[in-house]
């Protein structure tokens, strides 16, 4: 059995058609992401964001760019569930340790967050977008968007 999050964290382009097509119901409806009722139920964490950074300052230590997003309170692993570490500063992002041992890499929390607000969409807004546990056959944006580079939205 394919699970749908690990093929997304190994091929994140593969959301971004539905992640476009997300928002646009959000903006149809006038809408903006987050909704203060998501911020209640979510995770608020910042972390670094390589895809913002400049080629060479992605291997280095020190962040340069951050993503404040908003991920679940358990752990998201196949089969875990488990409550998430206390998250702590350290630098510019928040850092911490699951206690079921899941390390949850910075990349994949941005992924995450693309996947609760598509799935925010389609509980609000049903069968206005395709649903998350079908994953399209022949991914349109995959061989333009390297992995973990953000989907060019069109906005301004
Ligand atoms: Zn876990």
């Amino acid at each position: 059995m394919t699970n749908y999050r690990e093929v997304i964290m190994a091929n994140p382009a593969l959301i971004v058609p539905k992640l476009v097509v997300a928002r646009g119901v959000l903006a149809g409806f006038g809408e903006s992401w987050p909704p203060p009722q998501a911020r209640t139920v979510l995770r608020q964490v910042t972390v670094r964001d390589r895809s913002l950074e400049p080629w060479w300052a992605r291997r280095l230590s020190r962040p340069r760019a951050v993503a404040t997003v908003l991920t679940q309170h358990e752990c998201q692993h196949e089969g875990c569930g488990a409550p998430r570490g206390e998250p702590h500063w350290n630098g510019p992002v928040q850092e911490w340790t699951n206690p079921c041992g899941h390390l949850d890499l910075p990349e994949h929390m941005i992924i995450e967050s693309w996947l609760v607000e598509i799935a925010y969409v389609e509980q609000r807004y049903p069968g206005r977008t395709p649903a998350t546990d079908a994953i399209p056959a022949e991914p349109e944006s995959s061989s333009r968007l390297a992995p973990f580079q953000r989907p060019d939205l069109g906005r301004g």
